[in-house]
């Protein structure tokens, strides 16, 4: 919950850097991708939720053209950009995620004016959690508002994503900014990523007396550059042998037929998103039907199918979801893009104590870094904070 303290001291910090106070304060979450991992841009289904840490941004218009950006995050400084050179070329380090959406907005005729903004935000950077789209979708919010854009929500999320892809060079899908802008509290966003349309799903994991721990490895995963676009390669690859336009269209019978006609590597990409599409739907329904507690075999089974079918965990992912699966949870599996970032453990709640400590354990034996470990809730969407 943001309080009001959040806001005033956001607003109290804006004031601070630029001599007056801001015109508004915008916030929008982190995301866990409860389940559904690389299955977005093979319009296929996820399950994401939004998490109790946000990125905020308070904004102020300007009268002329020039922008002034500033972030809590790692004493930066103050960036000065004119916004009539705006170009993808030109937007450098962190700053490619707001402007980029300004830029973006701009493409999609809306009329941009300077701004000052201020950043802070308590989503881990590079952890999976998106810290990237939750900047993306305050901005997007923020803007959207200041500058009498009037996009809905799923405008919107497509704004962040044009930005991410466009201008940042991630290759990535409208999970993360879905799961940011749509959802609401106490819910998972069920969301089939070839209509665009999405379903709130109830995900009362305290009444249920369950919690869902993250445990960022602190492995820091290279969105924009390498594997991620290898994998998304490899899928359009596999669509494109077996002639389907996107792998939604393959089903778990297929499959079979599928081993004769691909290469090994490819067709293990192709069976983890059809089997992934599974098990998104599958814990909708068991979501519906039993309560989160009986899905923890399914977020297993997606863990494994990264691993060995996708590739795309590591030796730190792996760690922590068989060490809570050895110390009472009830399933877990590496949440995100991969290659590093965080994984997520669904336990009671009494066991927390007991898998915290086995995971910080496991990870000083093994040698790694110690991890960061927190729980998080089903959280709200982007929205303006200070009305
Ligand atoms: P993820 O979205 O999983 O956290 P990304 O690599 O997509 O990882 O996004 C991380 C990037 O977002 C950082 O490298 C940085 O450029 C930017 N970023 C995130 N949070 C902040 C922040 N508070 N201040 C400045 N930049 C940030
Ligand atoms: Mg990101």
């Amino acid at each position: 919950m943001t309080t009001r303290t959040d806001v005033d001291d956001i607003a109290a910090a804006f004031t601070a850097h630029f001599g007056h106070a801001p015109d508004g304060v915008w916030s929008a979450p982190g995301r866990v991708n409860l389940i559904g991992e690389h299955t977005d841009y093979n319009e296929g289904f996820v399950l994401p939720f939004a998490i109790d840490r946000s990125a905020r941004v308070a904004v102020r218009l300007r009268a002329d053209a020039t922008a002034r950006l500033v972030s809590a995050y790692g004493n930066q400084g103050l960036v000065t950009v004119n916004l009539d050179t705006l170009s993808p070329g030109t937007m450098k380090g962190w700053t490619a995620y707001p402007l980029g959406v300004l830029w973006v907005l701009r493409q999609q005729g809306v009329a941009l004016r300077g701004f000052e903004l201020y950043l802070d935000s308590d989503v881990p950077l590079g952890a999976g959690l998106s810290s990237s789209a939750a900047i993306e979708c305050a901005t997007a919010l923020a803007f959207d508002e200041l500058l009498g854009a009037g996009l809905a929500p799923a405008d919107l999320v497509l704004v962040g994503q044009r930005a991410e892809n466009e201008v940042v060079g991630a290759p990535t899908g409208i999970l993360d900014q879905s799961a940011s802008l749509l959802a609401t509290e106490g819910h998972a966003v069920f969301l089939d990523c070839r209509s665009r349309e999405s379903t709130l799903v109830p995900l009362d994991l305290a009444a249920a007396g369950l919690l869902v721990l993250v445990v960022d490895t602190k492995v820091t995963h290279r969105h924009a550059t390498g594997d991620y676009a290898e994998r998304r390669a490899s899928c359009e690859l596999g669509a494109e042998v077996l002639g389907v336009a996107s792998l939604r269209d393959v089903d778990a019978e297929d499959l079979a037929e599928a081993a004769g006609l691909l290469d090994g590597e490819t067709y293990r990409r192709v069976r983890h998103i059809v089997t992934e599409n599974r098990r998104v739907l599958a814990t909708v329904d068991v979501l519906g039907t039993d309560g989160p507690a009986a899905i923890g075999d399914l977020l297993t089974a997606s863990h494994a199918s990264m691993r060995d079918d996708f590739e795309i965990s590591c030796p730190e992912l792996d760690l922590a979801v068989d060490t809570a699966l050895a110390n009472g949870a009830l399933g877990a599996r590496m949440t995100g893009g991969g290659f590093g970032g965080s994984a997520i453990a669904l336990l009671p709640a009494a066991g927390e104590p007991t898998v915290r400590a086995a995971v910080v354990h496991a990870f000083a034996a093994a040698g790694f870094t110690a991890p960061d470990i927190f729980a998080v809730t089903a959280a709200a969407g982007a929205r303006r904070l200070d009305r």
